[in-house]
């Protein structure tokens, strides 16, 4: 596997907690081809990044975790998700005509005025959509959801987020549900929140993740289980489109041929252009999917 692009779960049996290491580079690089983001939006999609990463560690269904964030400012919208094989996209949308602050600090702000942070579980399997919608607390999107699973699940966790040039690095710990029985390390949870306290963004983004992890947690008793590889990753298809443009019905379609020769639909993910033409029209009514009407 790849040395680029990998998530890294390590359990703590005896104080009932978890970490979750993720590393990414080529993943943020390929985000950041496909459109032109101010720096600060871009810091923060990567940083979106690393959370859906680090959430899809811990989902026992087959699907994706997806993380929005709508709100004031310059940017209007940005979406991250993770599948729970570690296919990976997200896009931000800023308002018309707005300049972003070139501070992440102001950009937050901004945004968290009405803002609000999404997080769906949505399983492929037909298994039940789960989604929880909480207000913009703190001053990031690491206080941000720290305050989330405090909130809705009652589970104390803590993010160091790292961000530049490209690349983003991040660790997560977090309480697991409670157990019934007794901790056999009861002071095992402080000492995980001092010991991530000593690391600061530079040393999350310049030290190899291995070497950091042994440094931070070598004396802990551990389970690290295999890193897992992330990628750049979109679902869309020729046949997905064919079906969203189906359900419009013959009528708008021949409409909309009358227009242009060639329907052009842009993913708004990855970018990928499906071109359809007055000849696909029978195919289009065909692949009509009832009750899809969304590209993913
Ligand atoms: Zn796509």
């Amino acid at each position: 596997m790849s040395e680029r692009d990998f998530l890294q779960r390590i359990v703590f049996e005896d104080i009932n907690a978890r970490a979750v290491y993720v590393d990414l580079d080529s993943v943020v690089a390929e985000v950041l081809a496909r459109e032109s983001y101010p720096d600060t939006v871009a810091q923060l999609l990567a940083q979106a990044l690393l959370v859906v990463a680090a959430m899809s560690s811990g989902i026992k269904f087959r699907g994706r975790v997806s993380l929005q964030l709508q709100g004031g400012g310059a940017l209007k919208l940005l979406v991250a998700d993770c599948t729970d094989g570690g296919g990976m996209r997200a896009i931000a949308r800023l308002r018309e005509g707005a300049i972003a602050p070139d501070d992440t600090a102001s950009l937050w702000a901004m945004l968290g005025e009405s803002g609000v942070l999404t997080l769906t579980l949505d399983p492929c399997d037909g298994g039940q959509r789960w989604q929880g919608i909480v207000p913009l607390e703190g001053r990031g999107l690491d206080q941000a959801i720290e305050a989330y699973f405090r909130r809705s699940e009652q589970l104390e966790t803590r993010l160091r987020l790292a961000a530049a040039d490209g690349r983003a690095r991040g660790i997560l710990i977090q309480q697991m549900p409670a157990s019934s029985t007794v901790l056999a390390d009861e002071d095992g949870w402080n000492r995980l929140e001092h010991l991530l306290a000593t690391v600061a963004a530079s040393e999350l983004l310049e030290t190899p993740g291995r070497d950091l992890l042994d440094r931070l947690f070598h004396a802990e008793q551990r389970r690290v289980f295999p890193a897992r590889a992330l990628n750049f990753y979109c679902p869309c298809s020729r046949e997905r489109v064919m079906a969203l443009l189906g359900n419009l019905g013959a009528a708008e379609l021949a409409g909309l041929f009358q227009i242009q020769e060639v329907v052009e639909v842009r993913c708004q993910f990855c970018n990928q252009a499906y071109n359809f033409a007055q000849e696909d029209m029978g195919e289009l009514i065909e692949s009509a999917a009832p009750g899809s009407d969304s590209l993913h």
